[in-house]
């Protein structure tokens, strides 16, 4: 739920929820929530909520149908389909063959790099790195044979087609018009999902004699290495654990930070993380520890990555590698201490920013230091102003280029605005959210009303009795009594089975189950909501004979019984400021 909704706008974390500005109406402060363990949304502004498949729904303009297809897709869970638009399923078949041959792909590399002769050099060269074989079938590491059509020969006799091989960037044209093989002689290395469902491969060249560039991957359209991290599926687990992950650069960085037990390690398939990146390690971890060559990256990627992890409260920090050193080194000479102090001594990002701008600079001369302040300005102008973190490089940043606070302070103001262009917005490209009106305050009784029944869902078996006691004439509007009449209905799961196409009734229900993990639902609680609700009632009553001439003699005396009975659980010391948040 986190992750998808992540995708649409930054929440935070805030006790056992997190909160962030509303993706459907605009907003300055966040009265969206979403509820991780209920795995429900909703906003307190436009009042609209419901599970993850509505959000997909309201979000992304999708059908039900789409919404589930869309998460079963993404998170490896099957659909079963009762009737299918055709079209629809051709497309799915076409995706599902294509990852069953990447799949077998993927076995055919492994196999070969531990079974055929000529992958000895290969087995050879993983050895000497110091990756044990554990590790290497771990991660599903293999090696492609120097043919020219052993994938190409064993896809066809498999019953694929070249332009289904060609489509999974196994094979690629040649100049005569033929295919071949595009990975050959390689060292193969699968990038997975999440899931662990093979999404490509990096390869790696052996020896001199090889042709190519060192590295090669799957082309772009196959899977989209900017939002890939190689190792997530198996880092996954262990960077929620310890809130926290390595991003290196290697695959085979990866490998040996596993081995040697910093299972929270991933790696980019680039110089830089991007956006995407940080999203998906944000779903998991509050930090992300850089340990690769931060200045290569480029100060722009840096800043905008310092960006999407500052709107998404974490942390980003860099472990300064020594020079033409990369973590697999480390390993090998130093064991993993060295590449654990490393990981502990790393500082914020944009402190290392400013330190290496600052220790480029020639700060001898008043030109050298205008041009370190100018490399300066966007890094600090990308942090949170009011940060202690942000006022504390300030001063470092004054110091060290013999200058006053204020000139730097001006210096980044001037900056903010200028570089707005490339500020916000890549946290949000979705569709357009609707500029949904923000809701009617409550009154007081719909206020109390929402409370009890919430109440009722948070301790059933008394909320059983007080859902009995309560009728359409308490509540303060037919909404309400819908509410009212599918809780007592659906008590002990009043999420299953909502009418998807009666959006009201899905959002209030929503936020009743949401406030019911928050109310305290004591017996005083419960009953003084209901006597307030009752009394509320009776004003009804006595207001609607009001022009009728006789005086409500019953009913002024049973508002005023009412009002004894509240005194009374009032007086038993416990508190109950019904605020419905
Ligand atoms: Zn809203």
């Amino acid at each position: 739920m986190v992750e998808i909704v992540s995708a649409h706008t930054d929440l935070r974390r805030q006790g056992e929820r997190y909160v962030g500005l509303c993706p459907f109406h605009e907003e300055r402060t966040p009265s969206f929530s979403v509820d991780p363990r209920e795995k429900l949304y909703y906003c307190f502004g436009c009042e609209r909520g419901g599970d993850v498949f509505r959000f997909l729904e309201e979000k992304e303009a999708l059908s039900f149908p789409e919404a589930v297809e869309r998460l079963g897709e993404r998170y490896g869970v099957e659909v079963e389909r009762e009737s299918e638009d055709p079209r629809a399923e051709e497309a799915r078949r076409r995706r599902e063959r294509l990852r069953e041959l990447l799949e077998r792909t993927s076995t055919f590399y492994v196999s070969f790099l531990w079974e055929a002769p000529k992958a000895e050099k290969a087995r050879e060269y993983l050895a000497r790195r110091g990756l044990s074989e554990e590790t290497l079938r771990a991660f599903g590491v293999g090696f492609a044979p120097s043919a020219w059509d052993q994938v190409l020969t064993r896809g066809q006799r498999a019953g694929y087609s070249v332009q289904e091989m060609h489509a999974a960037g196994l094979v690629q044209r040649g100049r005569q018009g033929g295919f071949y093989d595009r990975f050959r002689a390689r060292i193969t290395f699968p990038v997975r999902d999440p899931r662990g469902r093979v999404l490509g491969f990096g390869a790696r060249a052996m020896g001199e004699d090889a042709k190519g560039p060192k590295y090669l991957n799957s082309p772009e359209g196959v899977f989209k290495k900017s939002s890939a991290l190689f190792g997530i599926d198996r880092a996954r687990a262990a960077i929620a654990r310890r809130n926290r992950a390595v991003v290196v650069e290697g695959y085979t960085d990866v490998l040996a930070l596993h081995q040697e037990g910093v299972e929270e390690s991933v790696a980019v398939m680039g110089t830089a993380i991007t956006p995407d990146q940080l999203k998906l390690l944000s779903g998991h971890a509050e930090e992300a520890v850089l340990a690769m060559d931060a200045d290569r990256a480029g100060e722009d990627a840096m800043i905008r990555a310092q960006k999407v992890a500052g709107a998404r409260r974490m942390r980003l920090r860099v472990a300064a590698m020594p020079e033409g050193e990369d973590p697999a080194d480390l390993l090998t000479d130093g064991g993993s201490e060295r590449m654990g102090d490393l990981i502990e001594r790393a500082v914020d990002l944009p402190v290392f920013q400013v330190e290496a701008a600052i220790a480029r600079a020639d700060t001898s001369s008043p030109a050298g230091r205008d041009h370190a302040l100018d490399e300066v300005a966007p890094v600090l102008a990308a942090m949170d102003p009011d940060s202690v973190s942000r006022q504390e490089l300030v001063r470092t940043v004054a110091d060290r280029l013999d200058t006053d606070a204020g000139l730097v302070t001006r210096r980044i103001d001037r900056e903010g605005r200028g570089g707005r262009a490339m500020a916000p917005a890549d946290a949000d490209r979705g569709a357009p959210a609707k500029a949904g009106e923000p809701a009617r305050p409550r009154s007081a009784r719909e206020r109390r009303g929402r409370a009890l029944i919430a109440m009722c869902l948070a301790a059933p078996a008394k909320g059983r009795e007080y859902l009995a006691r309560l009728t359409p004439a308490h509540l303060s509007s037919p909404l309400m009594t819908r509410a009212l009449e599918w809780t007592r209905d659906h008590l002990d799961d009043p999420m299953a089975g909502l009418p998807r196409e009666d959006g009201e009734l899905v959002s209030v229900v929503t936020q009743l189950v949401m406030a019911s993990r928050r109310e305290p639902a004591s017996r005083e609680a419960m009953e003084l909501n209901l006597l307030w609700l009752e009394q509320a009632m009776i004003d009804d009553q006595i207001a609607a004979q009001a022009g009728a001439g006789a005086p409500p003699v019953e009913l002024q005396r049973r508002r005023a019984e009412l009002g004894e009975r509240i005194k009374h659980w009032e007086g038993q010391g416990n508190e109950v400021r019904r605020e419905e948040r």
